[in-house]
């Protein structure tokens, strides 16, 4: 039977000003998923290392999004799902978006890709809509297509890929306390004022500019986010500490990655993002909070064959 073993990235969604519209991929964190074609129609998660998910294929998003593509194509075709978890459920890295992506993109090449990976996007969506109660695309597209994306539109789906210099890094650091997403939604406010809206358009189309443009710093000017990160910091211990020791240490600008608890720094070569590592660990150790840091460049390739 035909098998494939993906690499399935995790991602950076808002990335600070682009709050439901941007993502980043990441190289250095993600899960590893093995999809093989079975003889019975649907979809089985056989195991899953590292975590306790649902291994039912419609409580897994996983599951949910492979069934989608399979019903969009009206397909017999039976396969099993295999997931290594090697980021944590809830953690603002893109867990579900990960299995999402890996699940319809192996799906997709053992099929022999009639589709192409930006019309998968979709039915990853679905696996989304599981996971928070809305089919957002701001982690799947990323995943997905590698690299930094903007979600210009869900509705139609029009989705961006954008480019990503070369020595960008990322530095997160993921406090293990649960932010429940749907707490995270909630405490926002549904207006804002036209003031903050041309600080964060301005910021936003700086940051686009920034990255066709390679001017590292013209990025680290426009990682600023008056709209959301003034309401959504309050939930994460600590982060007015990490951001100022991450920018203190050299980082270009930083914020919430998704909806929190994770924060990220964004810097300019290797060398920078492991001092705004150490940076961040020395000014976190104290809270006695539990935690992990991730240094990662950009994936630029999205889901691929491991
Ligand atoms: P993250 O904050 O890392 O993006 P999410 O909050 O989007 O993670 O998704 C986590 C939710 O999705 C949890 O409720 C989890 O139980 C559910 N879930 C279902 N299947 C999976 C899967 N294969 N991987 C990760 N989470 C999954």
């Amino acid at each position: 039977m035909k098998s494939i073993r993906v690499f399935c990235p995790g991602t950076i969604a808002n990335v600070s000003c682009g709050f439901d519209v941007l993502g980043l991929s990441l190289a250095g964190v993600g899960d590893y998923m093995t999809v093989t074609q079975t003889a019975t129609k649907g979809i089985t998660i056989s195991e899953i290392l590292g975590q306790d998910l649902p291994l039912e294929t419609t409580q897994n998003v996983a599951g949910v999004a492979g069934l989608a593509l399979l019903e969009a194509l009206e397909s017999d075709a039976g396969f099993d799902i295999k997931i290594d978890k090697r980021i944590k459920a809830g953690s603002g890295i893109g867990s579900s978006a990960a299995s999402s992506t890996g699940a319809v993109w192996a799906i997709n090449h053992l099929l022999g890709n009639p589709f192409t990976t930006k019309e998968l996007i979709p039915f990853a969506m679905e696996g989304e809509r599981l996971a928070s109660g809305v089919a957002h695309a701001d982690n799947v597209a990323p995943a997905l297509l590698g690299g930094f994306t903007l979600v210009r539109s869900t509705d139609p789906l029009d989705v961006i890929s954008l480019p990503s210099p070369g020595e960008l890094y990322a530095t997160v650091i993921h406090p293990q306390i649960e932010i429940k997403t749907a707490d995270s939604r909630r405490i926002l406010k549904s207006n804002l004022s036209l003031k903050d809206a041309i600080t964060q358009w301005g910021n936003l189309g700086g940051l686009v500019a920034g990255l066709y443009r390679e001017d590292y710093e013209l990025i680290g000017r426009s990682l600023q986010d008056v709209v959301i990160e003034p309401i959504r910091s309050i939930l994460i211990p600590g982060f007015t500490e990490i951001k100022e020791a991450a920018l203190n240490a050299g980082a270009l600008g930083g914020g919430i990655s998704g909806s929190g608890p994770s924060v990220f720094a964004l810097s300019k070569g290797k060398d920078n993002a492991l001092k705004v590592a150490d940076a961040i660990r020395n000014v976190y150790e104290p809270f006695g909070i539990s935690f992990d840091i991730h240094i990662s460049n950009i994936n630029k390739k999205g889901v691929y064959p491991a």
